[in-house]
């Protein structure tokens, strides 16, 4: 599916110069249902499928890029854009104990990314660091919290249920700062739906603790109803930053750019896993390539369209469809040509993890050394046998073989799989193949 939408969006305008409001009409279409799957609230990809039809119209396509695929760099770049660039870490600028205030729904992962940052500001920031639970309506979660800090390696202030929130987070912040901790991380309760109460709570929690940081949590499963949430946690709190939860769930994390856009707060962390260590620095590049399903395809045609010489590949196509046949040149020209484009296991960083995780790193570094290995065999042809491989006989493949360091047996396996490719290029007649190039970015 991951090809297919590229392929499908790239084919629609092939071969003009200029990206037009005709030509990106059918484009847009589809980054527009691409997001929407994704979960991106409605308004919200309406507003950025406007802006970047902004910035697309008359944009010259520069290079060998089909107008496609430069909408697709420009999707790319505006999503990326939009989820915020660079990197933004944790503020600590404050007197100490500069306080950290977590908020968001029941069931986001407050709990758990309090005890995720607590271990990220001692491991990365040497930072001692307190954490102190402010949900007094469910005694299993001040428990909870206790439990993950221990793991986190950071102190756990004593609350319990009979204490107001401001209560706990004076003597919470009194302890701090009697005990000289670099930061209070304050893990508040969180509400199934949105609820004024709730709301009125974590303002005067806010206004007593005054924090550095208040982060708002949000589960990256919620999908459209995302940025209702958003809006209401804005409208109550000033909020300084966003952690998306649950990113190794299937969802394609379109809430990202709905919460972004609605609270204007960068997104700072991601959580990727239930473990104390699944959290990660939010890359918004990255995640724009998950939002829109192509993993990181549009690196991936960049890279491609570096390393892919198109005149060979057309002159290639040509010969297999003039019936010139497909020679041992060719098929060392496409492994060198595998090669340029970063090595296969080059390729894997950048495809979607999903992906990637399938095909294995182990078989991808076997596939690696193969590659060389032919490689290496067709080198010790003469020119003659790589265009007549028939000629090549058993004295022949001795001599390639000890040219090349290697058994008679991986001569005769290069050769099958040499016939195998050829039986191919035959059946698909040059088309199949323009096909596969144009798909890869030409
Ligand atoms: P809270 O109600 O906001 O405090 O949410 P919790 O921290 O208790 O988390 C709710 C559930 O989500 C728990 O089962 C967590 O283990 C889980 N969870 C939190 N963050 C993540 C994450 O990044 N990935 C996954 N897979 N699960 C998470
Ligand atoms: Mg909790």
């Amino acid at each position: 599916a991951l090809t297919d939408r590229l392929s499908r969006l790239v084919k629609t305008m092939r071969g003009q110069a200029r990206i037009t409001e005709s030509n990106v009409q059918d484009m847009l279409r589809e980054v527009r249902m691409a997001l929407l799957e994704a979960d991106v609230a409605l308004p919200v990809v309406r507003d950025f499928i406007a802006r970047v039809k902004e910035k697309a119209l008359g944009q010259e396509v520069v290079g060998s890029l089909n107008p496609g695929q430069a909408l697709v760099g420009i999707v790319n770049k505006e999503l990326a854009a939009t989820m915020g660039e660079g990197v933004a870490d944790i503020n600590l600028a404050a007197q100490p104990p500069a306080v950290i205030l977590m908020a968001g729904l029941q069931g986001a992962g407050k709990t758990t990314t309090t005890a995720k940052l607590a271990k990220h500001l001692i491991e990365r920031r040497r930072k001692k660091v307190l954490t102190v639970s402010a949900d007094v309506y469910r005694p299993a979660a001040i428990e909870q919290l206790k439990t993950v800090t221990k793991q986190a390696g950071a102190e756990w202030f004593p609350s319990a249920p009979n204490q107001q929130p401001r209560d706990i987070a004076l003597a919470a912040l009194d302890h701090a700062r009697r005990h000289y901790f670099d930061v209070l991380l304050v893990d508040t309760a969180g509400r199934l739906a949105i609820d004024e109460a709730l709301m009125a709570e974590i303002r005067d929690l806010h206004a007593t603790l005054k924090p550095v940081e208040t982060l708002f949590v949000v589960d990256a499963m919620q999908g459209q109803d995302a940025i209702n949430t958003a809006r209401a946690f804005k409208e109550a709190l000033p909020l300084t930053g966003i952690v998306l939860t649950k990113l190794d769930g299937d969802s394609r994390g379109g809430a990202a750019l709905s919460v972004r856009q609605v609270t204007g707060a960068p997104i700072k962390f991601a959580g990727v896993s239930e473990k104390i260590d699944g959290l990660e620095v939010f890359d918004a590049e990255r995640h724009a390539g998950r939002v829109l399903g192509m993993g990181d395809i549009v690196a991936l045609v960049e890279e491609v369209q570096k390393g892919v010489d198109l005149d060979a590949a057309q002159k290639l196509a040509a010969k297999v469809k003039s019936g010139d046949g497909f020679d041992l040149n060719d098929f060392l020209a496409q492994i060198s040509q595998m090669k340029k484009m970063g090595g296969l296991s080059g390729l894997m960083d950048k495809l979607p993890a999903q992906i990637a995780a399938k095909a294995g790193q182990a078989d991808m570094d076997r596939a690696e050394r193969d590659v060389r290995r032919m490689e290496g065999i067709i080198n010790s042809m003469t020119p003659l046998e790589r265009r007549k491989p028939e000629l090549i006989k058993a004295s022949r493949k001795r001599r390639i073989a000890a040219g090349a360091g290697v058994q008679v047996h991986e001569v005769n396996k290069l050769l099958n799989q040499f016939e195998q490719m050829q039986g191919m290029m035959k059946k698909m007649k040059g088309g199949g193949l323009m096909k596969m190039m144009k798909r890869m970015g030409g």
